[in-house]
């Protein structure tokens, strides 16, 4: 793993990622057009993100059958390497050791795991009432730079 950037940088970024996936869960950004960034990044920061999203949902308890409604959703075939891994019982999470040709795949199926496990918890515990700061993100927007503190953080 290499350190390529200084720790602001960093934070910087990880808001940066923060934002993108929650806004593909919440319907406000298109798969698409976050696998386009995704595939913009360098290798590490790809690898970076894919363990950041990986942390997101299993956060969000995501399971094989999220994985499988996720995996129809992504675009991706059922067969592809990171399909089969998210759709394991518990999923296996270790898609930054694949392949750097199966990361977008990977992003692709991922992302769309933890947006079906993370509508759930929207509905049955957030219920458009929660101080997590990824689920209020039109908010966060107001108020750039307010730390992302919420119960469940
Ligand atoms: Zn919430």
């Amino acid at each position: 793993m290499v350190t390529e950037t200084s720790s602001d940088d960093g934070r910087a970024f990880r808001r940066e990622t923060e934002r993108v996936v929650n806004e593909i869960a919440q319907g406000l950004r298109r798969l698409d057009d976050g696998a386009g960034w995704f595939g913009s990044l360098s290798l590490v920061r790809q690898q970076g993100v894919l363990q950041a999203v990986t942390g997101y949902a299993m956060q969000a308890h995501m399971t094989a059958a999220d994985g499988r409604v996720g995996v129809a959703r992504s675009g991706v075939k059922p067969t592809a390497n990171p399909s089969v891994m998210i759709c394991m019982d518990p999923p296996r999470y270790g898609f930054a050791g694949l392949p750097f040709g199966e990361y977008v795949n990977a992003f692709r199926v991922l992302v769309s795991g933890f947006a079906v496990a993370d509508a759930r918890r929207r509905e049955r515990y957030c219920k458009g009432a929660c101080t997590h700061a990824w689920h209020n993100l039109s908010a966060a927007a107001r108020t750039v730079g307010a730390p992302g503190t919420g119960p469940c953080a």
